[in-house]
């Protein structure tokens, strides 16, 4: 008998797929939004469950038997309503403005700040009236012109995750490109970029990735696009001539984060084409928590690894009225410093937007 080499396939990894809810609750309003009509016919040409519900604000009857269960049913619940508060929220230091066209999100980031944010409504929420949305922003464009508006369209949640579902993002983007005085940016942890590859932008669009090391992702980012998926997105939205940026967040101090944050730059840079690093932005935030935020990671992630040990950090008080807790000055500025000089040695012409 011949010896036989058994050669084994390479292993591939399967693709992050696009979120497909589980139930979705309908206000009736909602219906009479040709949005709301297209969100129907998503839902119901895939036999997905749905539900009428009075108010996008209070969903009451959410399945689940203990708040664990709840929570995770309801990151896997869509809600489709009318937006009612169009005052917009600052966004600072992102952009002027926060502009709502969702809130909620399917991933299940360990430190994701929407846990104590959204309090008791961790569902996903996603607003048809973008028409009245989008002429709020023209108004507050009209205000402040001839300064730049900047409108930060990912404050209270992840919407390039829900755009195969909403096609919001797109109508933004081409509202926005014909703004003179308005700016669009957004931030993502997903790949499924495709919906806004071939649409007017006019450059009046930044796309922000969030990224992070190989560690942070796979320890603290589960239900979110693969770090390679990431880059491969920014890549084709760069293509796409968008204006691009990167947010590292929430950058973490654990053992080896040197090595770890030196290779996400390193593995960025082979990454991405040599023609895009033009204009490329950097936002670094380190991480942060408050006690609220503590007391619901620990009962919701439980065997999370996160490291929040007051002692070990240094209280800063926060604008909503609570301490929040980041890193001591040396490791801030040992964070800070490491990260900044291995960006400038991959991406010289890139900005650093800021460091908080
Ligand atoms: S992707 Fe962003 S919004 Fe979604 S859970 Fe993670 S940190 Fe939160």
């Amino acid at each position: 008998m011949t010896k036989q080499t058994l050669v084994r396939p390479a292993r591939t990894l399967k693709s992050t797929r696009p979120f497909i809810p589980d139930l979705v609750y309908f206000e009736p309003g909602a219906l009479e939004y040709p949005k709301g009509k297209q969100i129907m016919d998503f839902v119901t040409t895939r036999g997905i469950e749905y539900r009428m519900t009075t108010s996008h604000n209070r969903i009451t009857n959410l399945p689940g038997e203990t708040e664990q269960e709840k929570y995770r049913i309801a990151k896997r619940t869509l809600v489709v309503g009318v937006r009612k508060t169009l005052t917009f929220d600052q966004s600072k230091p992102s952009a002027d403005y926060a502009i709502p066209i969702s809130t909620g999100c399917m991933g299940h980031c360990h430190y994701c700040y929407l846990q104590t944010t959204l309090g008791a409504k961790p569902y996903i929420r996603v607003y048809v009236n973008t028409d009245q949305i989008l002429s709020k922003a023209k108004e507050y464009i009209e205000e402040r012109a001839p300064q730049i508006t900047t409108f930060e369209a990912a404050c209270t949640s992840d919407p390039v995750g829900l755009e195969h579902i909403t096609g919001s993002l797109q109508e933004l983007i081409q509202f926005m490109a014909n703004e003179e005085f308005g700016r669009l940016r957004f931030v993502t942890k997903f790949h499924h970029v495709w919906p806004l590859l071939d649409i007017k932008h006019n450059n009046h669009t930044r796309i922000r990735f969030s990224i992070n090391s190989d560690y942070v992702i796979r320890q603290f980012e589960p239900a979110t696009s693969r770090f390679d998926e990431r880059i491969d997105a920014a890549a084709k939205i760069a293509h796409a001539g968008y204006p691009l940026g990167f947010i590292i967040a929430p950058i973490i101090w654990y053992d080896g984060w040197e090595k770890g944050y030196a290779e996400l730059l390193e593995r960025l840079a082979k990454a991405l084409p040599s023609d895009v690093t033009d204009g490329l932005t950097f936002e670094m935030i380190q991480h942060r928590f408050t006690k609220t935020a503590k007391n619901v990671i620990e009962k919701r992630y439980p065997k999370s690894k996160l490291e929040m040990d007051i002692a070990k950090r240094k209280q800063k008080w926060g604008r909503w009225g609570q301490y929040k807790y980041v890193y001591p000055n040396e490791q801030q500025t040992a964070l800070r410093e490491f990260i900044t000089e291995r960006i400038f040695e991959y991406f010289p012409m890139a900005k650093i937007d800021y460091f908080t």
